[in-house]
C-alpha cells in the first residue's frame, strides 16, 4: 500500500498531526497499536501549557511574549546544547500557533484560571494563563468511533481542590479534558478522510539505505508494508509500560505499575535502533508521587498538597515540601532513597483531611473496607498503631508530627517551604487564609498509603531537531523520519515549566514536523519571526 504520510500513534499529537497534514493536501494514515484510540491523552487531565497565546489577553490576563517564555525555558533549562535551545525557541514561537490552530478548528479551550507556571519566581514566569484545557463537550461521533474512545482514568485531576471537588457533579455524559481533545480531534481527522487502522501496531520502519520509506504493520494477523511518499512520524509515546525499559533506563527501583499513562511501550525506541538514531533524557520521566490501589496507580496532586496531611520516609522523617510540582517531589524521592529510605514513602492524614478531601480513588469521607484489608490504606486510632502497621520508624514518625503541627500552628513551614509559593497554594484549600497547604495532624483516627515515584509518561526519545527530525549521533536527519512528544528526547529536560507542558510540545512538535515534511516550515518561521 502507498500513502503520503504515515502516523504512528493516535494519541492526540498523532491525531493533530493528521489533522494538519491532510490540511496541507497530503493523504493520510494514522496507526494505532490498541484496540481504542486516545492513549495517554485520554487519561490525561488535557491541560496545554501554551505561552503566548490569545486567550490570555482575551480574559483580561497581562499578555505574553514567546520571547518572556523563552526566557524562562532558558533560565530553567540544565542543558546548553545548540539542538536543545533551538528546539527551546522553536516551540516558544509555535505554542501560540497551536493555540490559534485549535481555536480556529472550532476546539473549544479555555484558561485554567490562577494557575501558575511551575517555578513561578523564575524570570519570565507567569502566574496564570498559560495552561490551557479543552472545554468539556459531547463525543459528537458515530456510535462506532464513540466506543473507540479510550475511557478516561479514574485519577484525581490536577485542577484545584474546588475544582475536584466540583468535577464529579459534571454529569451527562460529557468527556472532559484529555478526553474532550482526543474526541475533538478524532472527529476532525474522520471528517477530512484520514484513514485510522486501529489494533496495527508498528513492527519495523521500511528503509531504503539509510533512509526510511514506511513502515511494517502488523495487522489481522499478517505483516502489511506501507510507503509514505512524504514520511513517517513517531507519535506512539515513550516506554512508560515496558518494564524492562524501565528496568535498563530509568532510576531504580521501578515498575510499570506506577505509570498512569499507557501509551507507551517502546516502539520508537525500537524504531530508532533501526537507523541508529540518538536516544536521549532516557532516565527522566514526568514524574508524579502515586499510590496504589488494586495494583493500579493513582495520582496524590490533591490529597499530598491538602492541609492535615505530611509524608514521611521509612525512619518517619520529612523530607520533602509534599505540595511541590510533581517533577521535582518524584525526583527528590529517588535522591533521598539511600538505604531504600523513600521508595516507597508514606502519606499520613487526619480524619480531617480523610472528610473533606479526596484520596487517590477513594472520594472524602469513604472508608474503603476492601482497600484497608488489602493493606492498600492503612487506618488506626493512634499514631504509635499506625507507625507499627506501616513498618515505620515510631520515635521518627511522632517527632515529625508534633514539628509538624507546630509549623501549622504558625501557618509557616520554615522546614520546607510548603505552601510558600503561587504553585503550593493554587492546589491548596483556598479555605484556610493563612496557608492553604498546611494543617495539623491531630484528629483521629489516622490514615496513610505508601507513596511510590509513578509518572505520567516516560521523557526519554529519540533526539529530534527543532524540524522534529530524528537525528543521527552525528546530528544528521534521518531522512523521512520524524518524532514528536514522547517518543522524542524530551526537550524540557529534567525540569518541568508548567502543567500541560507535556501535552503542548507533543503537539507543537507534531505540527512542525508535518509542516516540515510538506516543505513549508521555513515560510512559516519566516511569517514568526
Ligand atoms: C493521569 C495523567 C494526567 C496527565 N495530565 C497531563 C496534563 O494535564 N497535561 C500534559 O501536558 N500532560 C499530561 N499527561 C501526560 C500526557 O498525557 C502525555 O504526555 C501526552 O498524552 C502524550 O501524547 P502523545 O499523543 O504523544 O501520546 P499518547 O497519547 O500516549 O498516544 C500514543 C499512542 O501511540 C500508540 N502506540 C504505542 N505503540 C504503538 C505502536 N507500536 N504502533 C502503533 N501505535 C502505537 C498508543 O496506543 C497510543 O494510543 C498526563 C498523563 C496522565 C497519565
Amino acid at each position: 500500500m502507498r500513502t503520503d504520510v504515515v502516523i504512528v500513534g493516535a494519541g492526540a499529537a498523532g491525531l493533530l498531526a493528521a489533522v494538519a497534514a491532510r490540511r496541507l493536501g497530503h493523504q493520510v494514515l494514522v496507526i494505532e497499536r490498541g484496540a481504542t484510540l486516545g492513549g495517554a491523552t485520554s487519561a490525561s487531565d488535557g491541560h496545554l501549557w501554551l505561552p503566548g497565546n490569545d486567550l490570555m489577553g482575551r480574559n483580561g490576563i497581562p499578555s505574553d511574549t514567546a520571547e518572556e517564555a523563552l526566557a524562562y525555558l532558558d533560565a530553567l533549562a540544565r542543558s546548553d546544547s545548540a539542538v536543545m535551545a533551538s528546539r527551546r525557541a522553536a516551540f516558544t514561537r509555535t505554542a501560540a500557533v497551536v493555540a490559534r490552530w485549535l481555536r480556529t478548528s472550532k476546539i473549544g479551550l479555555e484558561v485554567v484560571r490562577s494557575l501558575p507556571d511551575c517555578s513561578p519566581d523564575v524570570e519570565g514566569a507567569k502566574l496564570q494563563g498559560r495552561t490551557l484545557r479543552t472545554k468539556p463537550t459531547a463525543a459528537k461521533l458515530d456510535p462506532e468511533w464513540a466506543e473507540r474512545l479510550r475511557a478516561p482514568a479514574a485519577a484525581a485531576p490536577r485542577s484545584g481542590l474546588l475544582a475536584t471537588l466540583r468535577r464529579p457533579f459534571r454529569g451527562g455524559g460529557e468527556l472532559n479534558s484529555g478526553g474532550a481533545l482526543v474526541s475533538e480531534l478524532l472527529r476532525r481527522a474522520l471528517g477530512s478522510d484520514v484513514e485510522i487502522w486501529l489494533e496495527s501496531p508498528l513492527t519495523s520502519l521500511l528503509l531504503d539505505g539509510g533512509a526510511v520509506r514506511g513502515v511494517t504493520v502488523e495487522r489481522e494477523g499478517a505483516a502489511v508494508e506501507v510507503e509514505a511518499a512524504r514520511g513517517v512520524l513517531l507519535a506512539c509515546g515513550g516506554f512508560e509500560t515496558d518494564q524492562e525499559l524501565r528496568e535498563r533506563y530509568l532510576p531504580q527501583p521501578t515498575s510499570a505499575a506506577w505509570t498512569t499513562g499507557g501509551g507507551g511501550e517502546g516502539a520508537a525506541l525500537r524504531a530508532g535502533l533501526q537507523v541508529e538514531a540518538a536516544v536521549a533524557e532516557l532516565d527522566q520521566a514526568w514524574w508524579t508521587p502515586v499510590m496504589l490501589a488494586d495494583g493500579v496507580a493513582h495520582p496524590l496532586d490533591v490529597a499530598r498538597v491538602a492541609p492535615h496531611g505530611l509524608i514521611v520516609d521509612r525512619a518517619g522523617d520529612r523530607y520533602v515540601n509534599e505540595a511541590e510540582p510533581g517533577g521535582s517531589a518524584g525526583r527528590r524521592m529517588y535522591e533521598h532513597n539511600w538505604g531504600d529510605r523513600s521508595v516507597p514513602s508514606f502519606l499520613i492524614v487526619d480524619n480531617r483531611h480523610r472528610k473533606q478531601y479526596p484520596l487517590g480513588p477513594w472520594a472524602p469521607g469513604a472508608s474503603p473496607k476492601a482497600a484497608i484489608e488489602a493493606g492498600d490504606l492503612f487506618r488506626a486510632p493512634t499514631l504509635d498503631e499506625l507507625a507499627e502497621s506501616l513498618g515505620v520508624d515510631r520515635a521518627g514518625l511522632l517527632g515529625s508530627v508534633v514539628a509538624f503541627n507546630q509549623l501549622a500552628k504558625r501557618g509557616k513551614d520554615t522546614d520546607f517551604g510548603r505552601g510558600e509559593s503561587a504553585w503550593d497554594r493554587f492546589f491548596g484549600d483556598p479555605l484556610l487564609r493563612r496557608n492553604p497547604c498546611l494543617g495539623g495532624v491531630d484528629r483521629q483516627p489516622y490514615w496513610a498509603l505508601r507513596v511510590y515515584p509513578g509518572d505520567a509518561g516516560t521523557k526519554g526519545g529519540l533526539v529530534i531537531d527543532q524540524r522534529s527530525r530524528v537525528l543521527r549521533g552525528d546530528s544528521t536527519p534521518v531522512p523521512g523520519l520524524w518524532a514528536c512528544g514522547g517518543s522524542a528526547a524530551s526537550l524540557f529536560g529534567d525540569t518541568e515549566p508548567g502543567d500541560g507542558a507535556a501535552l503542548a510540545a507533543a503537539l507543537v512538535e507534531a505540527y512542525r514536523g508535518v509542516v516540515d515534511l510538506s516543505d513549508q516550515l521555513e515560510r512559516i518561521d519566516e511569517a514568526l519571526s
